[in-house]
């Protein structure tokens, strides 16, 4: 059997995932848990995944039902359980972190996944009709969490997603090595047996949130995401080889990987940014054969927003790190990349650690010989967003405005979650939203239709 990578390992491949545990694994791992009365793991998941629950089950045996606890709680669990940064969410209060290492929660939670797939037990189920009619917007972690919280309930739902197909980031993003698409289908198949229908290719335009109510939804969960790269207006940005992330790792993810293969192998490549997103490009890139790959970060290693586990990732592939640096010029010979110019950044003022306190240092210059430069600054929402949603508010950002509850806006038919309330957030982040505002929209439905009688899924 191969074994699990480590965040030490080298990757082979760009598209090699790690392999799970095994029942052997995860029954060990499982019976490290301190069992904690007060779970800090569960308290810290935002989906509410409970894995204190589920560990407790498969220390029992009951592995049918720490397979309910695990998807009835988190439609997402197995996706969650590869791309969560455990470490700062539920691995993070673990007690037996004190005497040995934190448990392993992540691969607990992705063997019960498989393992239910690999018995053909799906214990996602949908309760009697109902006729509440949902339309969702996009097909993100989001989007997917809400439409499968109101399927399961009776109601019909529909995704209209502008892509070919579904998954948002997950799909287009996140890198392979991370998330494999089988494993992704696989999930999304779990879900596609609820009944919910997926409608790919299919882009929502203007005042099109209205539209959808007019045609007989009776209420639309948007979830578009934020998929505007920040561009950055440096000289040379227009030469050949020059690109963002986003168009990077969607490239990645295509059927066709040459033409992204042929740009990297045996080159130098600079990406700029220092967050997961930027250390995702660089271990892609350099699982490609790039010959030397360095991220340049204007802050220090310290401020570093990328997760500790995909730090080690880059650093374990042999990336190196240019940190408080800046690029000021990219440089060309008949149209494509030759190299960058940068120059070593400071603090103004010692100990204040904000961008805004950042000078270059005068002397400091340096030249980089670079074939390619990927841009890995962030994302924002994209300005059509806006127009989708009529009488809801946005902020100066083109981000939902929602009460407190972080789902309603101020349309009561329009709910929305994901990215685009919280701007650039975690999938497990955007699965919670997903869930809370489709408990919301099954609480409309049943005030609409009284009769029905909403019903609560227990884990058991
Ligand atoms: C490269 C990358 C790597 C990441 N890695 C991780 C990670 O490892 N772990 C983690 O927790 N988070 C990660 N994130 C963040 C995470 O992916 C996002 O927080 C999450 O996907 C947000 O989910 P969402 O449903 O709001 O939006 P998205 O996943 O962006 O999905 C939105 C969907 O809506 C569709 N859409 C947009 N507009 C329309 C329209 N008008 N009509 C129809 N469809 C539309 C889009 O095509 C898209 O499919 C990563 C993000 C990026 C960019």
């Amino acid at each position: 059997m191969k074994t699990k990578h480590r965040i030490s390992d080298h990757l082979q491949n760009a598209t090699d995932m790690a392999q799970g545990l095994s029942l052997t694994q995860a029954m060990n791992e499982a019976a490290r848990c301190h069992l904690c009365h007060d779970a800090p793991c569960s308290q810290s998941c935002p989906a509410g995944t409970d894995p204190a629950t589920f560990i407790r089950k498969l220390r029992l045996r009951n592995i049918k039902g720490a397979i309910r606890t695990v998807k009835g709680n988190n439609v997402l669990s197995g996706i969650c359980a590869l791309v969560c940064p455990t470490e700062q969410l539920c691995q993070k209060g673990c007690v037996a972190a004190g005497m040995d290492k934190a448990i392993d929660i992540g691969g607990i939670q992705r063997f019960l996944v498989e393992h239910g797939w690999e018995m053909k037990f799906n214990p996602l189920e949908k309760e009697e009709k109902k006729s509440g009619k949902l339309a969702v917007i996009g097909s993100g972690p989001a989007g997917l969490s809400c439409a499968a919280e109101v399927a399961m309930a009776g109601h019909d739902v529909t995704i209209f997603e502008s892509m070919e197909k579904a998954g948002g980031v997950l799909r287009y993003g996140v890198p392979s090595f991370r998330l494999h698409g089988d494993f992704l289908d696989r999930e999304l198949k779990d879900l596609k047996e609820l009944g919910i229908k997926f409608n790919c290719g299919k882009t929502i335009t203007r005042a099109g949130a209205e539209g959808l109510l007019k045609k007989g939804y009776n209420a639309v969960f948007f979830a578009p995401g934020t998929w505007k790269t920040v561009e950055l207006n440096l000289p040379g940005i227009d030469l050949k080889n020059v690109c963002n992330a986003r168009d990077f790792l969607a490239e990645m993810r295509s059927a066709d990987q040459t033409k992204i293969a042929q740009m990297v192998k045996g080159k130098n490549v600079a990406v700029y940014g220092g967050g997961s997103v930027a250390m995702d490009v660089a271990t892609t890139a350099k699982s490609l054969g790039a010959n030397k790959v360095y991220i340049i970060y204007r802050r220090s290693m310290k401020e570093m927003p990328a997760a500790r586990h995909d730090l080690d990732m880059a650093l374990a592939n042999y990336v190196i790190f240019r940190p408080m640096s800046i690029v000021t010029e990219l440089m060309g010979e008949k149209g494509k990349l030759i190299s960058l110019k940068g120059i070593e950044t400071d603090w103004k003022k010692p100990g204040e650690t904000s961008s805004a306190n950042l000078v270059p240092v005068e002397g400091t210059e340096f030249n980089l010989k670079v074939d390619v430069f990927v841009t890995a600054l962030g994302y924002q929402a994209e300005p059509a967003s806006k127009e989708i949603c009529a009488g809801v508010s946005f902020s100066k950002k083109g981000l939902v405005e929602t009460r407190n509850d972080g789902v309603t806006t101020a349309n009561p038919l329009i709910f929305a979650g994901g990215d685009i309330v919280r701007g650039p957030a975690l999938v497990v982040e955007a699965v919670a939203d997903g869930k809370k505002a489709g408990q919301k929209i099954i609480e409309l439905f049943q005030k609409e239709h009284p009769g029905k009688k909403v019903a609560k899924r227990g884990t058991r």
